[in-house]
């Protein structure tokens, strides 16, 4: 089709600073989720062969890139943060294309990037370590950040340059290299990141780029003896498979999985609030946020007000192509995204929960070419239903009632997931008792589960991921290993724990 050809671009692994054709020379399309006649972009379909010379490129630039010292690693992040705020429009644009949602919302994407490249860009004059006295004389002792080598990501479609920004940007700066793996229903991401970094300045082989599927790239990845930590970002499921596939190399394995988002709505909520935080937090992204508002739990006394509210406010959402001006809530990702939401919205309706608005994919021309799905919202959620349990990852949402504040916990609780939540309440004590009591990595007061900044651990607990955190100093810890350094200037052999009696 014309519109397709005239704007379709081939791309290749960057591999040692060259862009290569896959061994298999195998592609495959990257389309755009409102509009599956355009064709975004083709892609190499890699596999292990592709993953061994990326990681052997990423292990010959180590051994330079180690050197540079951390300030001068950090101007190039310093000049990619400027080079994606002059391209934030563009590579914004992009991304609605190959993703789906709302132009504001990839705005917000690409922004989160470039605050990651700030942020991480000041780290290269800090990445403090520790001084200590020794207790021994003449004796010195410091702890120092060293990079651990050779990193292997693995990035999920719904921040497609948000996420690898939260992965390539620290451990680079830390003085690794990288090999990734963007998801295949939204490279295009990627690469515009990784090209402002070489644009900024970034030597061949610090970042390679290997594009294709989870087993036939991913996976590789996670199990090449060369590659010395790694960091996945996407859901539960994979996170344990390539978790054990670590675990079996000994490396480091940073997960951020799934979530099931509760927020809590009591009866002294500022109401309008709260419906509005609800719409952003189930709606925005199309609900495909990790930490998307899966589940409101409404205080009895308000359920009824508040469930029509929310409900009028979800029908009158538009829905639509997110580069139309106007449009709120774009297409899911893809058909099986879609199929996903249609199956809980069956499961919802057997297991007795009552459909209050959507529950179809929509129909009409508006709609044909594209996945879209009415944002829907089911009553008289039990939270033994799975609607309730299982994270959809699309627009759908679940409203439970609760009695009082201690039985609003225990349902937000009685998850397996601990990533985000959200309290509204105007009682400070019930806030804090809220931030002490959720099990989540994340906690929200008068705010929905959404809207993390970079500078602040992310991530959470259960099923929800490993321990680790990206953002804030966590990125750090996870990108660096301790080393710790004793220098003795006494001219005597001086022995710890022996010697240093009288
Ligand atoms: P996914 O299916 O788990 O895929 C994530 C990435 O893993 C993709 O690049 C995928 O490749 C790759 N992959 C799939 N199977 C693999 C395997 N066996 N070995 C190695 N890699 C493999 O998740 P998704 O559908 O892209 O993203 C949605 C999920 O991500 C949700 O569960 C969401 O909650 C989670 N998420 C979590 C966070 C967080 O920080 N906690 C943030 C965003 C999203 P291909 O798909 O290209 O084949
Ligand atoms: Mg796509």
């Amino acid at each position: 089709m014309a519109i397709a050809k005239s704007t379709t671009r081939n791309f290749k692994n960057l591999i040692g600073g060259k862009w290569v054709s896959a061994h298999s020379r195998k592609t495959f399309e990257n389309r755009n989720p409102a509009k599956n006649r355009d064709l975004v972009g083709i892609f190499p379909s890699s596999d292990t062969r592709d993953v061994s010379d990326a990681v052997a490129a990423a292990k010959e630039a180590f051994k330079t890139w180690r050197l540079v010292p951390a300030p001068k690693r950090a101007e190039i992040l310093f000049r990619a943060g400027g080079i994606l705020t002059e391209r934030k429009e563009q590579y914004a644009r992009d991304m609605t294309r190959e993703m789906g949602k709302v132009l504001e919302e990839t705005r917000g994407d690409v922004q989160e990037a470039i605050d990651t490249a700030f942020y991480m860009a000041g780290e290269g004059r800090r990445m403090f370590g520790n001084t200590t006295p020794s207790e021994l004389q003449n004796k010195f002792a410091m702890s120092v950040r060293m990079p651990v080598g050779v990193c292997g990501m693995i990035t999920p479609w719904n921040f497609p340059m948000a996420i690898p920004s939260w992965k390539l940007l620290p451990a680079i700066v830390c003085g690794n290299t990288c090999v990734i793996k963007p998801a295949q229903a939204t490279p295009l991401s990627t690469y515009n990141l990784v090209q402002a970094l070489l644009d900024a300045g970034l030597p061949a082989g610090v970042v390679n780029i290997v594009s294709g599927s989870g087993s036939q790239v991913g996976m590789p990845i996670v199990e090449h003896p060369d590659v010395t930590a790694i960091s996945l970002t996407g859901s539960s499921e994979v996170g344990r498979a390539v978790g054990m596939a670590a675990a079996a190399g000994f490396k480091p394995c940073s997960l951020e999985l799934g979530g099931k988002n509760a927020m809590i709505v009591m009866d002294d909520a500022n109401l309008d609030l709260a419906v509005e935080g609800a719409l952003w937090g189930a709606f925005g992204t199309t609900g495909q946020r990790c930490t998307a508002t899966s589940r409101i739990l409404i205080h009895k006394k308000i359920a009824r007000r508040f469930t029509e509210q929310l409900v009028e406010r979800a029908r009158k959402l538009r829905i639509g192509n997110g580069l139309e001006k106007g449009v709120q809530v774009g297409p899911q990702v893809s058909q099986q995204q879609v199929e996903t939401s249609a199956m809980y919205v069956k499961v919802a309706i057997d297991e007795g929960a009552k459909l209050l608005t959507g529950g179809k994919r929509l129909q009409g021309k508006a709609y044909a070419d594209g996945y879209f799905f009415a944002p829907t919202i089911f009553g008289g959620v039990k939270p033994s239903m799975r609607i309730a349990r299982e994270e959809v990852f699309g627009p759908v949402l679940s409203l439970l009632e609760f009695d009082n504040f201690e039985h609003a916990l225990a349902i937000a609780n009685d998850v397996d997931y601990g990533l985000s939540a959200a309290i509204y309440t105007r009682d400070v004590n019930q806030a804090y008792r809220a931030m002490r009591d959720i099990d989540t990595g994340i906690v929200y007061i008068n705010a929905p589960t959404i809207g993390a900044e970079v500078h602040l651990p992310f991530g959470g607990v259960k099923q929800t991921g490993n321990g680790h955190r990206e953002g804030g100093s966590g990125a750090l810890d996870f990108y660096t290993t301790w080393k710790s350094v004793y220098v003795d200037y006494s001219d005597r052999l001086q022995r710890a724990q022996i010697d240093t009696g009288e």
